[in-house]
């Protein structure tokens, strides 16, 4: 539906049901990537919209708690039904902010499916029961926390968002969430779908504002019992030490990743490199997921490297993420592409083959090429750290142990692959793979609305999706009933 405009864009922050202007009355402008003109200016929330937010949550807390799961699961539905008949322009909103294209959308229409499961879930928060002690029936409880904080990043702000507040909500408990400053539109417009559905005053607040004041101001707040933050690393650790020292709430993190591939001399090519090739063109490589680094046996290195360059040039085509069939859009903001950039730079400097790209497209918008390094040194640090763009980091290695060692050298362990047709070599390397999620024969963005999500390492701690997500958002207790 290409050519579509919204009547509306709202730029205020959402408290207690109502759309508001920050206290402070302070504005941030957005940069449209592809055109590097504005795309919004949009009311920043400080420290005091927290408090105010996080007072709307506290009063909202005991009805929404006390609610029955299926009337909280109904709200969740109802959220769902509203998103899917507004997909076009939350898609749009995201498309003119963070640059992800927009027809087709296959990442939110993935969101309203896993927050169609998660409502499903608010039904099976059950404790245990236990007999084992003489003279008395036990019982555990899983609780709502009470008010709790969210913080997403800009990559996939629905999806994010869903993550978040569908466990949260569905457990009873309320919710202050931030967006990111790059891309906070799509969840404003959310915000407006759930005063639509009349979901309760004050059980959901977003908040536009950065890292700090407002992130911090979050993560340190004395009445928010719970945090769940999604970003990287660096600003992650900087939330678990305010949760520490502050009221030491609990955290979990979803962080980033340098995901690796492990390509056997018996796999079959003609999945491995397709898959290969979209997991780092996929949202132009801004993805935690994304498979970076490939190692692939040194015996069929050159015909794989051959059948990348061909499809990475070929499904990776870029384009004004308005336009109908779009595929890849520029990089979220000019921090991202100089960032990128630096990557590619430094390989150049250090005269790191690069069989592929390694500049930047056109001269208007943020656009990468699609970027192969070949045989970089495992040390260096287009190896080491996440770069989150369209570039994709190929080895080659001839022996298994070894190699299995090269792909776990990382502090991160969000995802990892295996293509080989051995069955037995397949479960020994997914075993050995340190890493929460594993392909074998696929790679990411392969994942299931009913399997865990989340990293080993610095890429996390907690897991999102699957029947485990909602453990992360209630508190258990243990009650011992005489007899
Ligand atoms: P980021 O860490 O810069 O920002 C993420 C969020 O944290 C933003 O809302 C930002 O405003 C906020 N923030 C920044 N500093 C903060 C602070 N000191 N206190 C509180 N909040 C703070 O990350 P980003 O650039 O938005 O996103 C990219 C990163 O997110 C990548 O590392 C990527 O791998 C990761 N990511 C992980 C997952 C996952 O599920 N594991 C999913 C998507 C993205």
């Amino acid at each position: 539906m290409a050519g579509f405009k919204p009547d509306h864009i709202e730029n205020r922050l959402f408290i207690n049901g109502e759309f508001v202007p920050s206290i402070s009355g302070k504005k941030f402008d957005i940069v449209n990537p592809s055109t590097e003109k504005l795309a919004a200016s949009v009311y920043e929330a400080g420290a005091e919209d927290v408090d105010a937010a996080v007072k709307a949550a506290k009063e909202a807390f005991p009805s929404w708690s006390a609610l029955s799961a299926s009337d909280r699961q109904g709200y969740l539905l109802k959220l769902a039904d509203a998103l899917a008949k507004n997909v076009t322009e939350l898609s749009y909103l995201e498309a003119i902010t963070m640059g992800k294209p927009y027809v087709g959308d296959f990442l939110n229409m993935f969101g309203i499916e896993i927050l169609r499961y998660l409502a499903s879930k608010a039904l099976d928060i059950n404790g245990d029961s236990s007999l084992n002690t003489a003279g008395h029936v036990n019982i555990t409880l899983r609780q709502p926390f009470g008010v709790c904080g969210a913080i997403i990043p800009w990559n996939v702000p629905l999806l994010m968002f869903i993550n978040k507040a569908g466990p949260a909500l569905a457990a009873g408990n309320t919710l202050v969430l931030k967006t990111s400053e790059k891309s906070p539109l799509s969840c404003l417009k959310v915000a407006q779908l759930c005063q639509e559905i009349g979901l309760p005053k004050g059980v959901l607040n977003i908040l536009s504002g950065f890292g700090r004041p407002c992130g911090e101001a979050i993560a340190k707040h004395m009445d928010i019992r719970k945090i769940s933050f999604t970003g990287s690393a660096v600003a992650g650790r900087a939330v678990k030490k305010a949760a520490a020292e502050s009221n030491l709430k609990n955290v979990t993190l979803e962080l980033g990743g340098k995901s690796p591939t492990v390509i056997f001399e018996d796999a079959d090519l003609a999945k491995a490199i397709p898959a290969s090739a979209m997991s780092v063109l996929m949202n132009s490589g801004q993805a935690c997921i994304a498979s970076s680094r490939v190692y692939v046996h040194a015996s069929i290195a050159d015909k794989f490297i051959e059948g990348m360059k061909t499809a990475m040039i070929q499904m990776g085509k870029s384009g004004d993420p308005l336009a109908e069939g779009t595929v890849r859009g520029p990089q979220a903001d000019k921090l991202q592409f100089d960032r990128v950039m630096s990557y590619l730079n430094y390989a150049k400097d250090n005269k790191i083959d690069m069989p592929i790209g390694g500049g930047r497209e056109g001269n208007t918008g943020y656009f990468i090429e699609p970027t192969i390094i070949a045989n970089a040194p495992e040390d260096s640090k287009v190896m080491k750290e996440e770069i989150f763009g369209p570039v994709v980091c190929i080895n080659t290695f001839t022996d298994e142990d070894e190699v299995l060692k090269r792909a776990n050298d990382t502090e991160y362990g969000l995802y990892a692959s295996v293509f080989t047709k051995d069955v037995s070599r397949a479960l020994r390397v997914a075993k050995a793979l340190e890493a929460g999620s594993v392909g074998v024969n696929c790679t990411s963005p392969t994942m299931a609305l009913d399997l865990p999500f989340g990293g080993w390492k610095q890429s996390g701690d907690g897991r999102e999706l699957s029947k485990y997500a909602t453990d992360y958002w209630t508190e258990l207790k243990s009650v011992f009933i005489a007899l």
